[in-house]
């Protein structure tokens, strides 16, 4: 039934193997840098790729400041510690996202607030959370955003960049204003996405990057903290153990946490990012193909939003039915075209089943409909 996609797939590959959703290419100097680690012994916490690998991240986000830690997830946990996130707090974000965006706010001992996503971008939806604010919450007399039944504070903001489409950040900005919330970008998945020319991750007080293997470019596993010179000192300081620097003294003026990067794999990051500029061009190639290729059939392809230039990560289509999907699922993982459905929205685990939400009809409508496509940078010739 799929079968002019599952050819259309393998020419795209060039393959009639099987095509996984998305692998990790190394195309450029990894192999010298990784290799210099290994020689020079610099492996572990300590190396001068670490130092290149967040300037060379800050550089291209236009953050004042990047911190290298070991995955996304500790990066968001991080961020959320110093966007203020204390045990008890609610933290806004969208039910349509991966689990570590979750994770991370359970770990600050702190509960998600669901709120819908946009179906033009995928993430959260800043007019849906000012409605729902509107309704159920009030600022204090102290500036913090509080439930009205109840009280609990609600602290932070936390959208995701869905597969690489910005959410509406100018709305976001002004209604996380109003309300006095804390703006942390989930940008793992956006690295290369830009909102009115800006770079995703860098219009919230903090934004945090990913760099695991599935990821647009990859450090094996890894992550990154965008932030201010300030923040991002503070940053630095609690993923490093909280030491004070010395040059032989142990001394750590708080509870810490060893989340750092190690060299070896900061070595990897630094040779993929030399790489990352052509990354996107052939990412934004393939996604224009399966723009045209779907443009007469009754799957929607997902395209960037308006004012958006997306790193089109993972593409997608929106199917007609939950059927529709299924038999799209079905037809192309048999031929070995891997696809997937997107995530089981997080209100429907169990560890979220109690949490506090607004109405989320467009997630619901979109978890029984995306399916992702195989992503890949394209082979060389292709
Ligand atoms: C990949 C990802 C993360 C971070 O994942 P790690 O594997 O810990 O690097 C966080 N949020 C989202 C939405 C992601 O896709």
């Amino acid at each position: 039934m799929f079968d002019s996609l599952i050819r259309f797939v393998q020419e795209q590959y060039a393959t009639n193997d099987f095509i996984p959703l998305h692998a990790p290419v190394f195309r450029g100097r990894e192999r010298e840098f990784v290799l210099n680690t290994l020689e020079t012994t610099f492996v572990s916490s300590v190396g001068a790729y670490v130092d290149q690998f967040e300037r060379g991240v800050a550089e291209f986000t236009g953050s004042p400041r990047a911190v290298a830690v070991m995955n996304g997830t500790a990066a968001l946990h991080v961020a959320l510690l110093l966007a203020g996130v204390e045990r008890g707090d609610l933290v806004v974000t969208q039910s349509l996202t991966f689990v570590a965006t979750t994770n991370a706010i359970a770990y600050c001992g702190a509960d998600p607030l669901f709120i819908d996503v946009d179906r033009e971008t995928l993430g959260l939806s800043p007019t849906a959370l000012d409605e729902w604010l509107s309704e159920h919450a009030y600022v204090g007399d102290d500036g913090v955003c509080r439930m009205r039944d109840g009280g609990r504070s609600i602290r932070a903001c936390l959208p995701m960049h869905t597969f690489g489409h910005p959410v509406d950040l100018d709305v976001m900005i002004e209604v996380c204003e109003r309300w006095h919330l804390v703006l942390v970008e989930d940008a793992a998945e956006s690295l290369g996405s830009y909102y009115k020319g800006r770079h995703t991750g860098s219009f919230g007080q903090i934004g945090v990057l990913s760099f695991n293997g599935n990821k647009i470019m990859t450090t094996g596993g890894g992550g990154m903290v965008l932030a201010s010179e300030e923040i991002g000192k503070r940053a630095k300081h609690l993923t490093t153990t909280a030491k004070i620097p010395h040059p032989y003294e142990f001394y750590h003026d708080e509870v810490g946490y060893n989340y750092r990067l190690p060299n070896l794999n900061a070595a990897l990051g630094c040779a993929q990012l030399e790489q990352l500029p052509a990354f996107l061009e052939s990412k934004r190639m393939l996604a224009a193909r399966y723009i045209e290729f779907f443009k007469d059939s009754d799957l929607r392809a997902i395209v960037e939003p308006k004012d958006c230039h997306s790193n089109y990560w993972l593409n997608g289509v929106v199917c007609e039915s939950v059927e529709q999907r299924d038999a799209l699922l079905k037809s192309t993982n048999d031929a070995g075209v891997m696809t997937r459905p997107i995530w089981t929205l997080m209100t429907k685990l169990p560890q979220h089943s109690n949490a506090v939400r607004g109405p989320l009809a467009n997630a619901e409508w979109l978890e029984a409909r995306v399916v992702n496509l195989p992503s890949s940078v394209l082979p060389n010739e292709a």
